[in-house]
């Protein structure tokens, strides 16, 4: 049995994440969250370049083995966790943009007034309908 939404748009089953989000949160609230999310990666990103740093600093060619072998390992863990804070920062924030580039409605322009629709074919976007005048598009992830 099909559910029906407040506003007559029909509510169905989910796969991706945004659309996931988009019915967890609704779109703004989900939209906030990757936002925070992305920025927090940005800071664990400055958070280990400033280690990566600080070991370098602290680096002493004089030092035992076991000491400089303990330096590489935190540059290395330091470097690795820094690239990959980076990536995922880029991710979160072109994701998040993307959608929000494409949460106008095209027939009435409302801005992200929308809901899931039941029908997904498409599994690379989430189709949505609008709550002010039903028109239905898709918002591609
Ligand atoms: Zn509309």
């Amino acid at each position: 049995m099909r559910r029906v939404g407040k506003s007559g748009c029909a509510v169905g089953s989910w796969r991706s994440g945004l659309a996931e989000g988009i019915r967890r949160h609704g779109f703004r609230k989900w939209y906030e969250r990757e936002l925070i999310t992305s920025h927090a990666h940005l800071v664990l990103l400055i958070f280990c370049t400033l280690g990566l740093l600080a070991t370098f600093e602290a680096y002493d060619r004089g030092a035992s083995a076991g000491q400089q072998l303990a330096d590489v390992a935190a540059v290395l863990l330091c470097a690795g966790t820094g690239l990959w804070a980076l990536r995922r920062y880029l991710f979160l924030l072109s994701h998040a943009e993307a959608a929000a580039n494409q949460a106008n409605c095209p027939h009435c322009d409302a801005y992200a007034r929308f809901e899931l629709v039941p029908e997904q074919p498409r599994a690379d976007a989430v189709q949505v309908c609008c709550r002010k005048c039903r028109h239905r598009w898709s918002i591609d992830e």
